[in-house]
């Protein structure tokens, strides 16, 4: 593992969100000014592809990218447009059912109001 790359894993480790490539590239900047865009995406893609981390398309949002490799849901918030963690099982499992299809795989684009968001404003 490259120098680099221990960076950007290790901020994404680190970190309790959902980054943006945009905000893991900010954030490894910090530490390591010469880093270039270009491979903080590439490692990133890179680190998806060999399962260390999980990359997360939602419609409509950034790709992002989670610490957590075991599949899981998301959904992210209307209001602050954070993502967050959904424990849902037997999806996969409920379609094949309901249509007698072989599901192969499907994209889950859940919006919700976070916690934090439906706290009365100012309390
Ligand atoms: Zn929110
Ligand atoms: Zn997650």
């Amino acid at each position: 593992m490259t120098k680099q790359r221990k960076l950007i894993h290790q901020i994404i480790c680190l970190s309790p969100m959902h980054l943006s490539a945009e905000e893991i590239y900010f954030e490894a900047k910090k530490q390591c000014p010469s880093i270039a865009v270009g491979t903080v995406y590439r490692n990133l893609n890179l680190m998806a592809e060999e399962g260390q981390i999980t990359k997360i398309e939602t419609a409509g949002q950034p790709v992002r990218f989670d610490k957590n490799v075991i599949p899981h849901e998301h959904f992210f918030c209307t209001d602050c447009g954070r993502l967050f963690d959904l424990d849902l099982k037997g999806i996969k499992e409920f379609i094949s059912e309901q249509t007698g299809m072989d599901v192969e795989g499907y994209t889950l684009s859940v919006r919700c109001r976070c916690a934090e968001c439906r706290l009365p404003k100012g309390a």
